[in-house]
């Protein structure tokens, strides 16, 4: 525990601007002492973001910053949480001050974005490594969960699938991209927007939810796993942007569509009786909402092609250990 130590967790991260009610006692002390609303639940998750895998070792540290926190307030919408705290453990090869400004630029707008604060956390020194925590609220029993699909339900998503993946094939040169749509994805890959606000509305409504980071066909899979059930989805519905659409065609866009991680968008169930609901409700989120599928009692995942042929293809998502 140097000095500096110390000097920097005073500098960068204790006496942010946003100050929360809720917070008894926040950085400085052994722990936090917080308050949980009485009528409220406890939501928690944490991601790890480690250099060379998640993110390059030179890449923005405004970008780091902020999808350190994006990623696991994603993880909170899926559950239909609403964000509080956070605490970041943060592993750095030396104190770098111009790069943990940018960090805490990023981290800290977007944490002002949902009202969260900084709690605590831990900094120690080695290989860069990125850990945040989230805590949030969501009423007793009404959390969404990957359980609840039941046949007959429509399949949804949030916004536009591929980008992520799209852009991170552009950043390593792997696709050729047309100028006019690179900022686009660039923007994509590096500041994800959390889906807290359809999250939200989502309560009540959703069968079953989880946030599409591994890719969709993976993650979807992950409900149908935990619900019991399986699916079919109709290729020609993924929703995707006109960069997506524009740069790839056919089986290649599908697959990218399918199997292109880091989206953070939401993927959910929903009772077909329920769709009048759904549309109003998501009226007014800032990105589009699709019907993709069915869900169905057969177990696996059937993709459909638009003339009702099966498009039977091994579509493998992220898994670190694989
Ligand atoms: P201890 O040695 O008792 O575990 P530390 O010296 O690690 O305490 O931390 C002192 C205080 O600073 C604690 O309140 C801790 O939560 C906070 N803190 C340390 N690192 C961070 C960080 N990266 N972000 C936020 N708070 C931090
Ligand atoms: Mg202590």
């Amino acid at each position: 525990m140097s000095e500096s130590e110390f000097t920097l967790i005073e500098r960068f991260f204790a006496h942010r601007s946003m100050q929360r009610s809720d917070v008894v006692l926040g950085i400085g002390d052994d722990c936090a002492v917080l308050e949980v609303p009485a009528d409220r639940h406890l939501v928690v998750g944490m991601d790890v973001l480690v250099a060379g895998r998640h993110f390059l070792g030179d890449a923005d540290p405004v970008g780091i910053g902020h999808k350190a926190l994006a990623v696991n307030l994603s993880d909170l919408a899926a559950m239909g949480a609403t964000p509080a705290w956070m605490t970041l453990g943060l592993t750095l090869p030396q104190a770098d001050q111009d790069w943990l400004a940018g960090f805490c630029r990023g981290l800290f707008d977007l944490a002002g974005q949902y009202e969260v604060q900084l709690i605590g956390g831990d900094t120690t020194r080695g290989p860069l490594a990125v850990a945040v925590q989230v805590h949030g609220f969501v009423a007793p029993a009404a959390a969404l969960t990957r359980a609840g699909a039941r046949p007959g339900d429509l399949i949804c998503v949030t916004g536009t699938l591929g980008d992520a993946g799209l852009g991170l094939a552009m950043v390593r040169g792997d696709i050729e991209v047309a100028e006019r749509h690179r900022a686009y994805l660039r923007q994509r890959l590096e500041r994800p927007w959390p889906r807290i606000g359809p999250g939200r509305d989502l309560l009540g409504l959703a069968s079953a939810a989880i946030d599409v980071s591994d890719g969709l066909a993976g993650d979807l899979g992950h409900i149908l796993e935990r619900s019991g059930v399986g699916a079919r989805l109709d290729l020609e519905r993924l929703p995707v942007s006109s960069a997506l659409a524009d740069t790839l065609q056919g089986g290649e866009r599908y697959r990218m569509g399918l199997c292109g991680g880091d989206d953070y968008e939401l993927c959910f169930t929903v009772p077909q009786e329920r769709l009048d609901e759904l549309e109003t409700v998501s009226a007014d989120w800032a990105c589009r909402c699709t019907v993709i599928g069915t869900v169905e009692a057969e177990p696996g995942l059937r993709c459909r092609l638009a003339d009702g042929v099966l498009w039977e293809q091994n579509l493998k998502t992220y898994d670190h250990f694989a």
